[in-house]
Parts: structure tokens; sequence; C-alpha cells
């Protein structure tokens, strides 16, 4: 049975060809990271194997022009992606959680006021599902307690915040080319950034990283090939049931490498992100066509977007308001063969390795506990079909009666 994938970017044979031309040739970094840099409004790029080690090497770098040695603190979400607690980790930091907000899933920039900052090197951002935080605010908290701010925009490419792009607020900007994010070259991550000090100290830190080896390069371009052929709903269906993919699972895991971004991959990244315009209006038009059906669902919550923001929807993300009428909202939409996803399963105070590094005062998280226990991702790429909404709509008003 065809099933809606999740999420994901639609890559032709047409682009992936001349994807993989422009990734042979010696220029797609630089298109990549230039293209990226005046996106985001800064002057310097680094192109990194995962967004996850991106993160670890932002993170470090932060640290070696930091004078002060108390400064081990990580501020993070307590409702993202496992892997920022893990690069936190995994960069020699300690995690500290800040609530989020359910009804944006941002930061909540009110908890964020009352955290101890005595302690604190960097504060992370989240823009889950390219829904962009309550940026410019936390921006003014970080620069109040002159602490450094990591926007994470792995999900976020493509959106905006009063103006200003996802991933230029703060000191760095982070982007990811993971599978479901808004371009992909199945991995590869990127950062941007102007703070003179900090660029040196992440030049420093990139040139001492070891190249991602050919063998892993190509087995990732037929890994590209295989997903670019199947994530077509009809294909996505046989495929989605295999085991070992590991399709859509959340685990937590500090042990990937941080390594350089392969010239190879770049072609796909640079390919797709001068594409971007186009595939973000696609997606927010399948999420405008979304919200129009979802909003007349009685039991539904919407997510507020800030003020003056345009989302980039890498997914649509909305909440219900029980987890026993999700889990069966969810088994419906699967049975129906749309990729409705639970997303992450956890706050972070509540993933194991996470809370045993974190103090007494950051386990009991209920904005983010709200959110992993209510909330349902829905596909916006263009191969969801123009009646999705309507039988996402159906699926739901017979739950929910
Ligand atoms: C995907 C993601 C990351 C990590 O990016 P990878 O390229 O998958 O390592 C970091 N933060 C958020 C919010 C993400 O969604």
């Amino acid at each position: 049975m065809a099933f809606v994938a999740p999420a994901g970017t639609p890559i032709s044979p047409l682009t992936f060809a001349v994807s993989l031309a422009r990734g042979m040739g010696s220029s797609a970094q630089i298109e990549l990271g230039e293209g990226l840099a005046a996106h985001a409004g800064h002057g310097r790029y680094w192109l990194i194997s995962t967004g996850r080690a991106a993160m670890v090497l932002a993170l470090q770098a932060m640290r070696d022009v930091t004078k002060d040695p108390q400064r081990m603190e990580v501020i993070v979400p307590a409702y993202t992606c496992y892997s920022v607690p893990a690069s936190v980790i995994k960069a020699g930091l300690k995690p500290r959680l800040c609530d989020v907000d359910p009804s944006s899933l941002s930061l909540d920039p009110q908890a964020l006021r009352k955290v101890d900052f005595s302690r604190v090197l960097a504060v992370v951002t989240a823009n889950l599902y390219g829904i962009p935080n309550h940026l410019r605010q936390i921006e003014a908290i970080a620069r109040e307690h002159g602490v450094w701010m990591l926007d994470d925009s792995a999900q976020a490419l493509g959106a905006t915040h009063e103006g200003r792009p996802v991933g230029g607020f703060g000191d760095v900007g982070l982007y990811s080319f993971d599978k479901g994010k808004n371009i992909t070259s199945l991995e590869g991550g990127a950062l941007v950034a102007s703070h003179p000090e900090l660029s040196a100290a992440l030049d420093r830190r990139h040139s001492a990283l070891l190249a991602t080896s050919a063998t892993r390069t190509a087995t990732t371009i037929v890994k590209l090939a295989a997903y670019a052929t199947l994530l077509r709903p009809t294909l996505y269906g046989v495929v989605r049931k295999l085991p070992g993919l590991g399709l859509g699972r959340t685990v937590y895991d500090e042990t990937y490498p941080v390594e350089r971004y392969s010239g190879t991959l770049a072609g796909f990244a640079a390919t797709l992100l001068k594409r971007l315009p186009e595939l973000t209006r696609g997606r927010r038009d399948k999420a405008a066509a979304l919200q129009a059906e979802l909003r007349n669902v009685p039991g539904v919550r919407l997510i507020d977007v800030p003020q003056d923001s345009q989302p980039a929807y890498a997914r649509y993300p909305f909440l219900m308001t029980d987890a026993a009428q999700r889990a069966t909202v969810l088994e419906k939409l699967e049975a129906a063969g749309i990729g409705a996803t639970a997303s992450y399963p956890s706050a972070l105070c509540d993933v194991p390795e996470v809370a045993a590094s974190l103090p007494e005062s950051d386990r009991d998280m209920p904005g983010a506990r709200e959110v992993a226990n209510t909330i349902v991702t829905l596909p916006t790429h263009s191969y969801s079909p123009t009646n999705l909404p309507n039988r996402i709509g159906h699926v739901l008003r017979d739950v929910l009666r």
C-alpha cells in the first residue's frame, strides 16, 4: 500500500545527476557554504559531517574563547532532538534544560529569564519543524547575560522571524542536511558565524578535523540514490517495513564521528539550496492546507507561530489534548498510509542518559512533557497528495467524536 513518508525532500533523477556532477567538481562546498552564510547574514561558514558534529565543534569553539573556566553549562530546550544534549555532553560540557512553551514549542522566554546564568556558556534554540522560536527575545536574554547563543536551524532553513533568517540569530547558526531536513544530502551539517574570535577558534578546530572517508561517502551516495527513489509513496509503503533501516526511530547516541563534510555530498545540498525558495513555498502551501482543515477540528490544538514569522515547515505539527487519543490517531493515520509521527518520544528530562547529567532542578519540565505526550507531526513534502488534509480531518473527527 502507498505510504506518505513523514518528511523528506524529493530528488528527481535529473536533480540527482546534476547534484552528483556538481559534487564531483571543485566548487560545491564553496557554493553551499557561501550560499548559507549569505542566507543567514553571516560572514563565515564551516561544513561538517553532520549537524550534531557541527554542534560539538561550535560548543568547543565557544569554550576555547571563553575565559571563565566555570562556564561549562549549555542551556537546551527541554523538548528538542536528542542529538542536542548528546552534542553538549560529547563536547565535554553540561546540559541544562529550560522548559518549552507548548503553545509555540519555543524555549519559554519567561522560564529562560529565571535560569541562573552564573555558569552558563551558551543557549541553544530549537526552531522545531521549521517554526521560529521567540528568537529576538532569546537573543536579548543571551546578550544581557553575556553568554553565547547557538541558533539551531537544523529544521528551519528558509524560515524567518521579524524579517531575519532563522539560523542568523545569536552568534552561530547551525544547519543540517540529514534525511528529514529542509534540504538534504542524507547527512551533513554547517555552521555560520561572524564573531572574529569565535571564527578563529572554529577555523582551528575545523582544520584539525579528518576528512570523511571515500568509502563512507560512496556508501552515502548509494543510500541517497535509494532515498531519492523510495521516498515516493508507492515505494515507501514497501520499504518502511524493512527491518534494520531504523526509519523514524529516535535513540540517544554520542558515538558519532566529528569529521569534515564530503565535497561530493555538498553537490546535493548546493543544488537543493538553489531551490530553497521553491521548496519552502511548497511546504508552506501544504502546511496552510493542513491548517485550514485542522482549525475546524475540536480537540486539535494548533501551534502559535510567533508574530511576524514565516515558518519553513519541515513538518506540520499540532497538539492533541490526550496521549491515549493521540495513540489511536497515529495508529489510524498509519493504517491509512499517512506518515504521521509522535516526533521525539520524551522530554529530555525523561531521557535517562540526559537526566543523569542534569541538576535536580532541571528534572521536571511540564511544558516539554506535555508536548512529548500530545504532539503529532504531519508531512509537508511535495509527494504528499492534495487530498491529505481531508483524509487526516476524517480520521481526527472520527477519533475525537
Ligand atoms: C537533526 C537535528 C540536529 C542534528 O542534525 P544531524 O545532521 O541529524 O546530526 C540538531 N538539532 C535539531 C533540532 C535537529 O532536528
